[in-house]
């Protein structure tokens, strides 16, 4: 059985030595002091070891069951969700006045973590309904707000997006669900939707599904598409469950992961559904909740790769395999273990250092985010939105590739089910393609999110990674493992964006081909970045006494090594996009 320990220290580091949240002049951080931070942490550790890891591998190999139209989740689910909602944990960042706790989203942030890495299938119930929730409070009319989201802050009712369609994931203009306008107001829906998670299940009272449809008669393509509230029952006025709707579940799919959440084909027929937001605005209310829901997804990247490096430092250390080069270091032993040797320790260098940076990233995002509507400041959105493609998809992709790298150090055993590593890889995989593919998610960042409000976002960006390294220039300690090496990837990326300034209008293919690795090396110097502010603030601590040294130190060694060994990409990245679309557009179709 795989292990897993909440990384409460390292979650406080980021929160308080690095992100600093107790001294923001953001309306409700004044709370988050260490002790009250220390503490959720704690508890949201506590949960995911104790309740919610042992079920990981249970709903990996049970799965979820369609019998009669219902959907069983494993064995054990049921009452952890409730555990879940009684622990409050499912409305930590809700809206007051709908019950929930009014945190802000880096705390809820910093309580996902250990939830996703222990159980990620398991907390996509959670995470989906949270999304649904999002978007009515965003657009959902006082009534509509009144009637669903104080059950759904409790979880009592659980929520759902249906966006793709059998022939339509990426290009919703193509969807065909439609939507009939009724007297009293309603919808009628009718269509199909595929890979709706958390479809149908038995966790919950009720259903929310959020539907994208197109009312009869509207504009053509993306243009005609509404967002509907589409209940598996219907609500009655005093807030009781009426009829069942026509909506039912047509099957669940059978997939490479994420076994224990239900993966559903979901058949709409003439269901009653009421329209949120504005017609033929649908897309725009989806978008509303898109920061936050695309950060869920590169945290559960970043958060899987965690839990695969924690086994396979554990297994390092314990498999005996050949002598360390430089003479035994077990010599009473048969064998060193594995992890004396360099390509290991390389190995598990990568893993640890690209997850401690993408924590750091991915909190400093939900930190945008709580600035962006805490403190209604439009840079703090502007940021967030240029990062969003950025944390979802480099920090998938690298997520996938250290679960898959974890897997290398069991060697064999990696691969053989028994001791749970390909679990890892195998539910990190989806994170790459849902909520966006990567590919598009690089798409959206060089073809729209450059360019937004007139470049003025990536401006902010590279002015930020400019100032941390003016105003530290004079700091020995930082420059030669951290600021000269920000500086030469920050120019990279620099060059990157000036060569599709200059090339990509003559022809886009020229800035698309190189749209992916924009995004990596753009993932990369914004790890950097991360890394030389933990090493600054590691080294504060350690100046100012901190007694817990080794922690300080290793953060340390952890940030060069990333700094010397990762970073670099860039400069691959560059030269790749340097080449522009010539060879990668060079062979007609009909080659392949
Ligand atoms: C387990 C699972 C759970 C899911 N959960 C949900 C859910 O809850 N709700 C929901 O609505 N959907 C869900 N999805 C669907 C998921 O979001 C889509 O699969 C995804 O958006 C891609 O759509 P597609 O599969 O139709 O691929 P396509 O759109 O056909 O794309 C195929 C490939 O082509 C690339 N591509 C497409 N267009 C372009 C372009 N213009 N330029 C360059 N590359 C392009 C994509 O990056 C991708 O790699 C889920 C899928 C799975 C497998």
């Amino acid at each position: 059985m795989p292990i897993y320990n909440a990384p409460t220290k390292d979650i406080q580091f980021v929160l308080h030595d690095l992100l600093r949240v107790s001294e923001q002049d953001i309306p409700g951080f004044e709370d988050l002091d260490r002790e009250f931070t220390g503490a959720v942490v704690e508890e949201a550790g506590k949960v995911a070891t104790e309740v919610l890891h042992p079920l990981n591998v249970v709903g990996d190999k049970e799965g979820c069951v369609l019998e009669n139209g219902v959907v069983r989740t494993p064995k054990g689910f049921k009452d952890a969700f409730e555990q879940m909602k009684t622990g409050g944990w499912t409305s930590m960042d809700c809206d007051p006045e709908y019950g929930g706790q009014g945190l802000p989203y880096v705390m809820y942030t910093a309580a996902q973590e250990p939830f996703v890495s222990s159980n990620m299938a398991f907390n996509m119930y959670q995470g989906l309904t949270h999304g649904a929730y999002s978007a009515i409070h965003a657009h959902g009319t006082d009534a509509q707000k009144q009637k669903f989201l104080p059950k759904m802050v409790e979880c009592e009712w659980t929520g759902t997006m249906n966006l793709t369609e059998p022939h339509c994931g990426t290009d919703l203009g193509l969807m065909r669900t439609k939507a009939a306008p009724q007297e009293d107001g309603s919808y009628k829906i009718t269509g199909q939707k595929i890979f709706i998670s958390a479809g149908e299940h038995d966790l919950s009272d009720n259903i929310i599904h959020l539907v994208l449809a197109k009312i009869e008669g509207g504009p053509e393509g993306i243009k005609g598409v509404s967002l509907f509230i589409v209940p598996k029952f219907i609500v009655n006025d005093d807030g009781s469950l009426g009829a069942r709707n026509g909506v039912s579940v047509g099957s669940i799919e059978e997939k490479m992961g994420i076994h224990g959440n239900s993966t559903c084909v979901m058949n709409y027929d003439e269901a009653t559904g009421y329209l949120l937001g504005s017609e033929h605005k649908g897309m725009r209310a989806m978008f509303t909740m898109m920061n936050e829901a695309r950060l869920g997804v590169g945290l559960q990247g970043f958060a899987q790769a965690e839990s695969a490096y924690q086994n396979a430092v554990a297994y390092a250390n314990d498999r005996l395999q050949g002598r360390a080069v430089t003479g035994a270091e077990n010599p009473n032993g048969p064998a060193d273990p594995l992890i004396v040797h360099p390509d290991i320790r390389r190995n598990l260098m990568d893993q640890k250092s690209f997850v401690e940076g993408a924590r750091a990233f991915t909190y400093w995002g939900a930190y945008l985010i709580d600035r962006a509507h805490r403190n209604d400041d439009k840079d703090a959105d502007g940021l967030i939105s240029l990062m969003t493609p950025v944390l979802k998809g480099f920090l998938t992709d690298k997520g996938f590739e250290y679960a898959t790298a974890a897997q290398q150090v069991y060697g064999g055993h990696g691969y053989i089910e028994e001791w749970g590593m390909s679990q890892y890889a195998r539910d990190a995989r989806i994170a790459m393609i849902y909520e966006g593919a990567n590919g598009v998610q690089a798409l959206d960042l060089v073809g729209r999110k450059l360019a937004q409000d007139g470049g003025k976002h990536v401006m902010a960006f590279f002015d930020m990674v400019k100032t941390f390294i003016k105003e530290n220039e004079d700091n020995e300690a930082l420059k030669t493992d951290f600021l000269d090496p920000l500086k030469a990837a920050s120019k990279d990326l620099q060059a990157a964006g000036m060569y599709f300034m200059q090339n990509g209008m003559k022809n886009p293919n020229n800035a698309l081909s190189g749209s992916y690795d924009f995004m990596h090396m753009m993932g990369h110097v914004c790890l950097g970045l991360m890394w030389a502010r933990m090493a600054k603030a590691a080294m504060e601590a350690l100046e100012g006494g901190a007694s817990d040294t080794a922690f300080y130190e290793t953060k340390i060694a952890t940030g060069r090594y990333y700094m010397a060994r990762q970073l670099p990409a860039t400069a691959m990245h560059l030269a790749r996009i340097n080449t522009g679309a010539d060879t990668v557009m060079a062979l007609d179709a009909a080659n392949f």
